[in-house]
């Protein structure tokens, strides 16, 4: 006698999904967002960028820096973006200011984040079918 056995795939929403980083702003966990001055802090998006900063002028441009300037708010900085060329030093000189990424399998660090910003250890997780670790790419807009 044949047993028919029926699997019943739990779906992907069963599992509690992670990140690669964490946001400094709103503490969410982020596969993809902006990184400030060389991994400093990351921002999930331009709001969190925002709110974080205010109208602190924590930002710089090469013509800035160079002139020992006062440094440019979030808002004068995404805007100093349309005065300069994809493919001036400039331009790439500002990426390491601030700019957005996507991170992915290789780029975890110690930790890993959930949504609402607990932190897990990677080793505890990554091998664990409660979890998914969600690349830049298939993260989902909000
Ligand atoms: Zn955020």
């Amino acid at each position: 006698m044949s047993v028919n056995v029926r699997v019943v795939k739990i779906g992907g929403s069963m599992k509690t999904k992670l990140y690669y980083r964490q946001c400094d702003s709103c503490k969410s966990g982020m596969s993809k967002g902006y990184i400030y001055h060389g991994d400093t802090y990351y921002f999930c998006d331009d709001e969190c960028v925002g709110k974080y900063f205010g109208d602190y002028k924590g930002f710089t441009t090469l013509e800035d820096w160079n002139n020992n300037g006062p440094g440019l708010t979030w808002k004068e900085f995404q805007a100093s973006w349309d005065k300069i060329d994809d493919n001036s030093y400039e331009y790439d000189w500002q990426l390491d200011i601030c700019s957005y990424t996507e991170w992915t399998k290789g780029d975890e660090l110690d930790r890993v984040y959930d949504q609402q910003g607990n932190s897990y250890l990677v080793p505890n997780v990554i091998f664990s079918n409660g979890y998914e670790l969600v690349d830049g790419e298939s993260q989902e807009e909000e």
